[in-house]
């Protein structure tokens, strides 16, 4: 038999299927080992074949199978077709989305414990029978063992002499059996029946969830309780004896959460997320191939979850940009979703409290069954939103960045013993460093983008490749010493704070104070458990936390994400007020918002403040109806990158060239098209270019004639680093 192998190597001149000499154990969907150039690398079998083209003293053969059991399903196989097709990916990358990163290469295996115990030919014998008189250390462990029947070898080896434990094995007095200890994580929270009694309304969502034939849009105000909607569904669906994934954006995967599932779902929930140990996501994972586990909760890449007969997929926070994935292998979480759920015949579900455009979209148009949950289960007002124009606080000789309202109610919120948050949007975007007498900004020199000036440390970093730059005393342009570093930044507001208030406890957080494994949760937990008063943070505050005492939310510079060159920019920032604003007020105690902008009149402030979605919606929808953007349209980009500027442009022409002709082919299905410099011209000393076009949605025909175009220069120009992008959320 000659099987046929995808090897482990990420490459587009090896992306193709090679064969090989199978041998026994091998079957569809195994990880092997194979012989490739002048090592062994690991691969997968996508299945079998009787002949081959490669003579047969040039067939190489399977050096041997990795695991116990194939780790590839026929559904993974087809989802690897479909993907590499959709998003013009290779397949190893496909691959390697579905296996815990750490297992390839063999870096991780399951947790092994080595039991002895002794033999029973033994026990009841008289030990000098077996074990010499001068033989003490011997005659030591074998009494303890009489005494402790088993024990970890581990564990006799520190206590006793690791050579008596050897000898006696050896000899057969002692037997020995191998247990898989699993890693698990919340593993000590017990499970206790906390179900609650849904509403009416929710029973009715989670009845039509379950029912309907197409995916459903649950369109819930922030505390409506979705949460409990999509639990109620994992229920029925294990009930029915089938499986449940549950995707939540990795920000909101807080220890609330967590034990939320672990105490509902007990053993039967496993969690796969960045903050597990590599061995407990590797063991979480294993639980879920093994079928141990039937529901899988995690971030994005929880759609491959291991799992058959799916029978449930959930997506909270639907909206969320984190669904994208924006590196190599780039794709879009939804998609996959769908194409499980039709493999399985499973129910979709996604939620949100502001659903995207596009969702809401497809949803009027019967795409999706669209459920409202638009009443909060504790039945609280929403916080009232207020909106502050900092244009007219600077006429009033305050160019700070707190206005007096603002002052005023954190004032009134710590003298009565509550909690605050306050939100910047977007961390270090506007702390660049700017000459206040000719504009010069500091750039970093690879990448073109603005350095941001790290206060901590002194010193100015590129977000992009992490070089570090000296902090400017003179403008290297005009000489001058007036340098003037960006004001805002999450440090900068906490400096503020202190001197207003210094009694006030503040946490911080940020990509800079969560960047160990778990810091995160920890802040998180020490804000709700009261160790602080404030919560100064960027987007990270703003998702999914129930925090009982909070009564104030500030939101710094509103305008912050409003000015992206993002034709979704307005959309992000109303789902980040509403977020945001979410968070105050959730409990028995009223809340309230201030909101300080630059363009108060902006219609989405107007909106946001109403709780408005859907007059939002209707606003944003004819804009981009206007405008020709998504859904009325499809982004499509193709981004070439290498380090020597020229090739970068000839591979651009070429591709330029070539869909040109495509273009004139199909004009009505253009809307736009045109090559240029990325807006981030270099990244990691890679010159940028890119192609975008605009053409009309779901032209399946014209995205393959492009991707093949891609093949095409990347076959033209092999130097060369090519991507494809749909929709992608950041045209940086
Ligand atoms: P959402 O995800 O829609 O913002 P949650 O699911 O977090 O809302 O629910 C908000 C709060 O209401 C939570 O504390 C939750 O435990 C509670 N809750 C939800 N449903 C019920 C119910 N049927 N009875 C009592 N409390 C509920
Ligand atoms: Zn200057
Ligand atoms: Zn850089």
């Amino acid at each position: 038999m000659i099987a046929k192998v995808i090897v482990d190597i990420s490459a587009s001149d090896v992306d193709r299927v090679f064969d090989y000499k199978s041998i026994d154990g091998v079957e569809k969907g195994s990880r092997v080992f194979v012989p490739f150039g002048r090592q062994n690398i690991e691969g997968y079998v996508i299945g079998f074949t009787e002949h081959t083209d490669v003579p047969p003293e040039k067939l190489k053969q399977i050096v041997s199978v990795l695991d116990d059991r194939p780790i590839v399903s026929e559904e993974f196989l087809a989802l690897c077709d479909y993907m590499t097709a959709r998003f013009h990916l290779r397949k190893i990358d496909v691959f390697r989305l579905l296996l815990p990163s750490k297992m390839r290469g063999g870096k991780i295996k399951a947790l092994e414990k080595t039991s002895v115990y002794i033999g029973p030919d033994y026990i009841e014998q008289d030990p000098n029978l077996f074990i010499k008189k001068s033989a003490h250390s011997q005659m030591e462990v074998y009494e303890y063992l009489l005494d402790a029947k088993d024990a970890d070898q581990s564990y006799l080896n520190a206590n006793f002499s690791a050579a008596a434990v050897r000898n006696l094995i050896s000899r057969g007095v002692f037997l020995t059996r191998k247990e898989n200890v699993l890693r698990t994580p919340y593993k000590n929270i017990v499970q206790k029946d906390n179900a609650v009694t849904l509403t009416d309304e929710q029973t009715a969502a989670a009845d039509t969830i379950m029912s309907s034939d197409r995916p459903t849009l649950l369109f819930g105000v922030t505390g409506s309780g979705k949460t409990e909607v999509y639990l109620n569904c994992i229920e029925r669906t294990l009930k029915s004896g089938k499986t449940a994934i549950m995707l939540v954006p990795e920000i909101s995967l807080t220890p609330q959460v967590m034990r939320i599932f672990r105490s509902r779902f007990g053993d039967d929930v496993a969690l796969l997320h960045s903050g597990l140990s590599d061995g407990e996501r590797f063991d979480e994972w294993r639980r879920l191939l093994t079928g141990a586990a039937r529901v899988a909760v995690g971030a994005r890449s929880a759609i491959f979850a291991p799992l058959t007969d799916i029978g449930l997929i959930v997506i909270d926070e639907e909206h969320d940009t984190s669904y994208v994935s924006e590196s190599n292998p780039r794709y879009i979480t939804r998609d996959v979703a769908f194409f499980r759920a039709e493999a399985n015949g499973a129910k979709v579900v996604m939620g949100s409290a502001t659903p995207s455009t596009e969702s809401y979209y497809a949803a009027e148009r019967g795409k999706y069954t669209l459920v409202r949950l638009p009443h909060r289960v504790n039945k609280c007002e929403m916080p009232e939103i207020q909106i502050v124009n900092m244009c007219k606080e600077v006429t009033y000789g305050n160019s700070g960045m707190f206005s007096e309202p603002l002052v005023t109610a954190l004032d009134e919120c710590l003298k009565a013993g509550n909690q605050a948050i306050l939100f910047l949007n977007r961390r270090g975007y506007s702390s660049f460093v700017m000459c206040k007498k000719c504009g010069y900004v500091a750039k970093c020199e690879d990448c073109d983008v603005s350095l941001v000036y790290h206060k901590e440390e002194n010193i100015l970093k590129c977000h992009y490749c992490q070089r570090r730059y000296a902090m400017l005393d003179l403008c290297p342009n005009c000489k001058s010493s007036h340098i003037k570093q960006g004001f805002m930044g999450t440090e900068r507001i906490v400096e503020q704070v202190n001197k207003m208030f210094p009694q006030a406890r503040i946490i911080r957080m940020d990509n800079d104070t969560t960047r160990t494994k778990d810091a995160h949760l920890k802040l998180l937990g020490d804000f709700s458990s009261g160790n602080a008063d404030i919560l100064v943070g960027t987007q990270m505050v703003a998702k999914g936390h129930d925090f009982a005492n909070v009564t104030l939310v500030g939101i710094i510079d509103a305008d912050m994400s409003l000015h992206f060159s993002d034709f979704r920019a307005v959309e992000r920032t109303f789902q980040l007020i509403t977020q945001v604003a979410g968070r105050a007020g959730r409990e028995q105690k009223p809340g309230k918002v201030i909101l300080q902008t630059y363009t108060p009149r902006h219609y989405v402030y107007r909106f946001a403040t109403a709780y408005d979605y859907e007059g939002f919606y209707t606003k944003e929808i004819n804009l981009l109806q206007a405008t020709g953007f998504p859904p009325f349209t499809e982004i499509l980009r193709v981004l070439i990158s290498c380090e020597n500027e020229q090739t970068a442009l000839d591979a651009t022409k070429l591709a330029i060239d070539r869909i040109r002709e495509i273009s004139s082919e199909h004009v009505d299905d253009f809307i736009y098209l045109n090559a240029m410099r990325a807006p981030k011209k270099r990244i990691q000393t890679k010159h940028r270019m890119q192609v975008l076009m605009r053409i009309k949605p779901e032209r399946e025909y014209i995205r393959s004639e492009i991707y093949k175009v891609a093949d095409e220069v990347i076959a033209a120009f092999p130097q060369i680093t090519c991507f494809t992008e749909i929709n992608p959320n950041d045209l940086s």
